[in-house]
């Protein structure tokens, strides 16, 4: 018996699941491509909050999330046995001690509540099947170096975020792209990007990526997160829009989508609320 399908596997899908399985629900989370294989399994993962200038109720949200997140994920760390870090698995294992499934094939269960956490997919249908055509995906390409600075701070310098992982790696990143042909090639803006990381870390000179890495970062219309009632099937949430901060909102966001399924009620910024296009 499940209580919830989850749709999608990345960060959004998995942060859901998560907090429903903490409440006990059964949860099943689907992903044909199986855990974290699009933008979620990239390497960069900066935490980092909006400037204060501007401040608004979008920021405000991600402000939130970020202050909950050494909570939600030393939590995670705790259950999975395994240091989530910047790394997928601890949070895939913690929901599997809860009692959560993993599958990668449909499943017949015609009585569970369904989250889409899709991504692109689901911002491509949405974008079809209302007419509304907006831009749903935005290319990101990203380096790692062998690199070993973890007792040092994440950096934002001229455009380029610098993360240090516990694994003795550093990521940088990233390239923001609107067109493109090949959402998974990596090509010379990266090589702008490397340029330019070596010019304000020059020690990184001495140094080769040792993974170049490319995905669509998955965007709204409004190019804030949706999350609430799927705007297009009945009966059915979404959560998505991560866009380029969704590791930052994922534990806000999943905390407002359980509290609206589970308990009815409705915390949703204004601003995040799917337009009812049914
Ligand atoms: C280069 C780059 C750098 C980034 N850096 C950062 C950063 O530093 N900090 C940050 O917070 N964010 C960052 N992001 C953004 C972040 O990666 C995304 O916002 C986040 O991963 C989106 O998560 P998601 O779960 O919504 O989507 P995804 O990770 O894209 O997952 C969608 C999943 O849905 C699955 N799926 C598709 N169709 C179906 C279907 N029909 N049924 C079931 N499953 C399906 C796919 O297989 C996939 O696993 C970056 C993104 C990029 C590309």
């Amino acid at each position: 018996m499940v209580d919830l399908i989850v749709r999608g596997a990345g960060v959004l899908g998995l942060t859901v699941a998560w907090e429903a399985a903490k409440r006990g629900l059964k949860v099943c989370i689907l992903d044909p491509n199986g855990i974290a294989s699009m933008a979620s399994g990239g390497i960069v993962g900066a935490l980092a909050p909006h400037v204060p200038e501007n401040w608004n109720s979008k920021k405000q949200f991600q402000f939130q999330s970020l202050v909950n997140s050494e909570k939600f994920w030393n939590n995670v760390d705790l259950v999975s046995g395994v240091n989530s870090g910047y790394a997928r698995l601890g949070r895939a294992r913690a929901i599997e001690k809860h009692g959560g499934l993993f599958e990668t094939q449909p499943i017949r269960n015609l009585n569970a509540t369904t989250v889409w956490a899709t991504g692109v997919h689901d911002l491509d249908r949405i974008s079809k099947l209302t007419k509304t055509k907006f831009r749903t995906a935005v290319k990101g390409q990203a380096a790692l170096f062998s690199f070993k600075c973890m007792d040092y701070p994440q950096v934002f310098a001229k455009s380029v975020h610098f993360v240090p992982h516990s694994n003795g790696t550093l990521a940088v990143g990233s390239t923001s792209e609107n067109e493109f042909s090949s959402p998974n090639a990596t090509d010379e803006g990266l090589d702008r990007l490397i340029e330019d990381s070596s010019r304000i870390i020059p020690e990184l000179r001495k140094h080769q990526p040792i993974k170049r890495w490319a995905d669509v970062r998955p965007r709204s219309e409004s190019r804030a997160p949706l999350v609430g009632k799927h705007p297009i099937m009945d009966g059915d949430y979404i959560i998505n829009g991560g866009f380029k901060i969704g590791f930052g909102m994922a534990p806000e966001l999943a905390s407002v989508l359980i509290s609206l399924i589970c308990d009815g009620v409705d915390k949703i910024p204004e601003a995040f609320r799917p337009k009812n296009i049914r």
